[in-house]
């Protein structure tokens, strides 16, 4: 991700205090997509991909505590020291904090140029609330992307993951390593592992999301809203078959809400 790219969130990451100063303009249909997946599953990457393809804001609830991370103890709210603890244990920041970070942000689900949710809902308590809130902008999404992979391939991700403390580009000790060790290819900043991708928080996240977030799949399931996507191969490989089966959904939909046409006209 480059600068402009961050700028270009200032809204969602600081607050709706802030403006973004490049408002996409606005399209015909913008996509509205929920990603899912427990963490390391590459939800971030593919965020960032798809947002570039869609022309969409990119919105995770992750980024939002880690830029809060940066600001001093003296400007962090009480809610906001409270979620960064649960944050560095790898727990679930308490519904009521994330709610309050989301419902000042409804501004920023109403961009025109779309949106990719990316760590949020993770409860079912968070999906109804969403659900509620995108009813009453009369906003739909138009598919919520579940991404797979198996439980080994997911450790191995997480603990070799380093990221840079700039411009939060992503490496991997073995599978995308930066030309010199510690070091970002982009922008020279110093490459770091999050706290939370230490084992000890690992293996909390990835019960936290067995427990909390793999409901979220039967609930979208009973919407329609649910696409699986085998999270194997490149990130491009991995973003085409994204944007193939939400393309494929949207035409079903088309097509169904056509035949409901025709069976009223008739
Ligand atoms: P992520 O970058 O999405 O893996 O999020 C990093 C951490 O932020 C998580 O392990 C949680 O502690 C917290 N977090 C992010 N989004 C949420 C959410 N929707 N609900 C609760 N906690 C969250």
């Amino acid at each position: 991700m480059n600068s402009s790219d961050q700028h270009h969130r200032s809204a969602w990451l600081q607050g709706p205090s802030a403006e973004c100063p490049e408002v996409p303009e606005p399209l015909e249909h913008p996509w509205r997509l929920v990603l899912l997946g427990a963490p390391g599953v590459g939800k971030g990457t593919q965020a960032d991909l798809l947002t570039r393809h869609m022309g969409a804001c990119h919105l995770s609830t992750g980024d939002l505590f880690r830029q809060a991370k940066t600001r001093s103890e003296r400007e962090q709210t009480l809610a906001m020291s409270a979620a960064l603890n649960f944050m560095r244990r790898g727990a679930l920041v308490p519904d009521s904090i994330v709610w309050d970070m989301i419902r000042e942000r409804t501004s920023c689900l109403r961009c025109a140029g779309g949106f990719v949710l990316d760590g949020f809902p993770r409860t079912l308590a968070q999906a109804q609330a969403l659900k509620v809130l995108l009813e009453s902008e009369r906003l739909s999404l138009d598919a919520v992307v579940n991404y797979e992979l198996p439980v080994v391939e997911i450790v191995a991700r997480l603990s070799g993951r380093r990221t840079c403390e700039k411009c939060r580009a992503i490496f991997h000790q073995t599978a995308h390593p930066p030309q010199i060790e510690g070091v970002c290819d982009h922008c020279s900043g110093a490459l770091y592992q999050r706290e939370d991708d230490r084992p000890e928080a690992i293996a909390v996240r990835l019960e936290a999301y067995a427990n909390s977030t793999t409901p979220l799949i039967e609930f979208y399931r009973k919407l329609g809203l649910l696409v699986t996507v085998a999270a194997r191969g490149s990130p491009e490989a991995i973003c085409e078959r994204t944007v193939a089966e939400v393309q494929a959904r949207s035409r079903f939909v088309a097509e169904c809400r056509c035949e409901q046409r025709a069976g009223f006209a008739s």
